[in-house]
């Protein structure tokens, strides 16, 4: 006998939110009625491992379109449903996806239509698409079929009804075409195709539809004419996934091209990393490296995040749970078997599943570099190259908390060795008494040669590192040490290059030249101090800074329009330079002249920091008048 039955509350705003939204991936539908479908196989299969009776020969998912009469039929042999079941189930939300989605529009304000993608809605997405929904359904549990029908609106209909064998048939009664979307589309066997491939490829059993083929030609056919066609039934997705093979059946080269196709790149990736877990936490993961910045790396188009599976069922395309905004070069994805289909984005910033997966991910990505950087050189420089950058900043990121699991997979560029090594590189090669890592900032090695504070450490033999990037400097603040030795800047405090004797020797002249060097700071305003230098051999004077903030840091900060924030400039003359003495001579007999010698000096030291005179005239006025003189 027929009933017909009103729907809950709830069920009724959840279903006129689905019938009028104007929401764009309708197409998900699809995917939810594939997995619904699935896991009610899965139920079955289970049941038939202690029962015989329950098993099938051939467990399916079919998908058959009727252009005629605009319905789309899902069909599956799984474990059906009671009458009691389909009404707590289709009659009332269920406790999973859509009920969660119901609360979560209930408590905030979000626009319906921004949500609906983001949760599984399960069965009642079909209203997206369709006018009437019908499901036969019959249970192994009391073999008896059922008919529920609805048409979404206020109420349903539960009827007796015939049905050979067990499982559910989903109909679809697709709405009208409108302007704006022809859902006759789906319809269209290439469309199912698509969706099934983009969504539903890795469920585990078979998922079919009626595909067109087309007859060979005979003989007697007219050329001309149209070729005949047929429909076969075929298998559209390819159910196990690479990633879920054990790692030791994919061979490269599978990876390589699965890499390819997924992720659109031309080349083969720089490297590739499988992972299957199996313990506490279940999940498979496959990550690529692409060979050079994907298309859209440096736009901002570019979302990190990767792929997110549960039990072979595409859910999300860019989760950034699952990876940290320095690896966001890094492409992939994970297949989870301990996450509901119908996990929130919200809810994924929660799950514990999610983080466990995610700090492991990011340890094999940071082993995986390791390994590359100890045996094959040559491809992790290449790596770096693009993506060093990356890493730096990982390390540089909340006060260097990734510090010690990065510092050993930077590599910068050494005065010594004319390539790129490493921090323990650098001190394997340190020379005996050298105590601490020198550094400059320059855009080369022939840059920083030319720098009048590289004198006194070349004549030592000691190494330098080159820094290029704008990130470094602030990289190598936030590391303060490697292995107990400090950084230091080749123009920042005091290198301790010199033996004591002398260094005191210095100390003493400049007790006894306090005056002149008093005058020479009050001609140069811009400058926190003048001090007799312990760094120069040939020059006559440079620059140094005092405090955190070095000249490099200042140009950064200038291009990030902090023009304001300057570094403490300090100039260092050199007490052993002809110019020392004629400073001295123009203290004790020209005022004028040592002023504007200390304004020459200090716009020179400036100069060959690549910082530009703020009164360049001026500069040039002084040059003229000296060369006068
Ligand atoms: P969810 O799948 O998230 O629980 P749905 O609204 O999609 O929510 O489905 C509600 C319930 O209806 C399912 O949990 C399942 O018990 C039942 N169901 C849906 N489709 C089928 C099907 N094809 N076969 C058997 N049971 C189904």
């Amino acid at each position: 006998m027929k009933e017909t039955k009103e729907f809950k509350t709830e069920t009724k705003r959840l279903l006129d939110m689905m019938i009028n939204s104007i929401y764009t991936h309708k197409e998900i539908f699809l995917r939810e009625l594939i997995s619904n479908a699935s896991d009610a196989i899965d139920k079955r299969h289970y049941l038939a491992l202690t029962n015989n009776e329950y098993s099938d020969s051939e467990y399916k998912i079919l998908i058959e379109a009727d252009k005629e009469n605009r319905t789309l039929k899902i069909t599956d042999n799984g474990i059906g449903m009671t009458k009691e079941e389909l009404e707590e189930h289709l009659g009332t939300i269920a406790k999973s996806g859509s009920k969660e989605f119901m609360e979560s529009v209930q408590k905030e304000n979000t626009p319906e239509v921004d949500i609906i993608g983001q949760f599984g809605v399960g069965f009642y997405s079909a209203f997206m698409v369709a006018k009437r929904v019908d499901v036969l359904t019959k249970s192994i549990k009391d073999n008896k079929a059922y008919l529920f029908s609805s048409e979404g609106l206020d109420s349903y209909t539960i009827d007796e009804s015939q049905k050979d064998n067990y499982g559910t048939v989903i109909t679809l009664y697709l709405r009208d075409d409108t302007d704006d979307i022809k859902y006759s589309d789906y319809l269209d066997e290439y469309t199912i195709k698509d969706l099934v491939r983009k969504y539903s490829d890795y469920v585990r059993y078979p998922i079919q539809t009626w595909v067109t083929k087309y007859d060979p030609k005979d003989d007697k056919d007219d050329k001309d004419s149209e070729p005949k066609t047929h429909l076969e039934l075929e298998t559209i997705n390819s159910m196990l996934p690479i990633w879920k093979k054990n790692k030791s059946e994919v061979t490269e080269e599978e990876l390589n091209n699965f890499y390819k196709s997924k992720f659109m790149d031309y080349q083969d990736p720089i490297t590739s990393i499988h992972i299957n877990v199996e313990c506490m936490l279940t999940y498979n993961a496959l990550l690529f490296i692409p060979k050079k910045p994907l298309y859209d790396f440096y736009t901002d188009r570019n979302e990190r995040g990767l792929q997110l599976y549960t039990k072979g069922v595409f859910i999300l395309d860019k989760c950034k749970e699952l990876i940290p905004e320095y690896l966001r070069f890094v492409k992939g994805l994970v297949d989870s078997a301990d996450l509901p289909l119908n996990i929130s984005r919200e809810m994924l910033q929660e799950d514990r599943a999610i983080k466990k997966i995610a700090t492991n991910v990011e340890k094999k990505i940071l082993a995986e570099l390791a390994r590359m950087l100890k045996n094959d050189r040559n491809k992790y420089e290449e790596f770096f190259k693009d993506y060093g950058v990356n890493l730096k900043y990982g390390l540089y990121e909340d006060y260097g908390a990734k510090k010690e699991q990065l510092k050993d997979l930077i590599i910068l560029n050494s005065y010594n060795q004319n390539k790129k090594i490493t921090f323990s590189e650098y001190k394997e090669a340190m020379p005996e008494g050298q105590k601490v890592i020198y550094y400059a900032s320059g855009k080369d090695k022939e840059a920083v040669d030319k720098l009048p504070q590289m004198d006194l450490i070349k004549s030592k033999g000691y190494d330098v590192l080159i820094l290029t990037d704008d990130i470094d400097e602030f990289m190598i603040q936030v590391l303060k040490d490697y292995d107990s030795l400090e950084f230091k800047s080749i123009n920042q405090g005091d290198l301790n290059l010199i033996d004591e004797e002398e260094s005191k020797k210095i100390d003493e002249l400049k007790e006894q030249k306090k005056d002149l060097l008093q005058s020479v700071k009050e001609a140069l305003p811009g400058v926190k101090d003048v001090i007799l230098s312990k760094r120069l051999v040939d020059a006559p004077c440079c620059l140094s800074t005092e405090g955190g903030l070095s000249f490099e840091m200042e140009r950064v900060l200038k291009n990030q329009n902090h023009a304001d924030i300057k570094a403490d400039r300090v100039l260092e003359l050199n007490p052993n330079h002809q110019i020392f003495k004629k400073l001295e001579d123009c203290y004790n007999n020209d005022k004028e002249s040592l002023n504007r010698m200390a304004k020459i000096l200090y716009t020179q030291a400036l100069l060959m920091e690549g910082i530009l005179p703020d009164d360049p005239q001026q500069y040039s006025k002084d040059i003229c008048e000296l060369l006068l003189k």
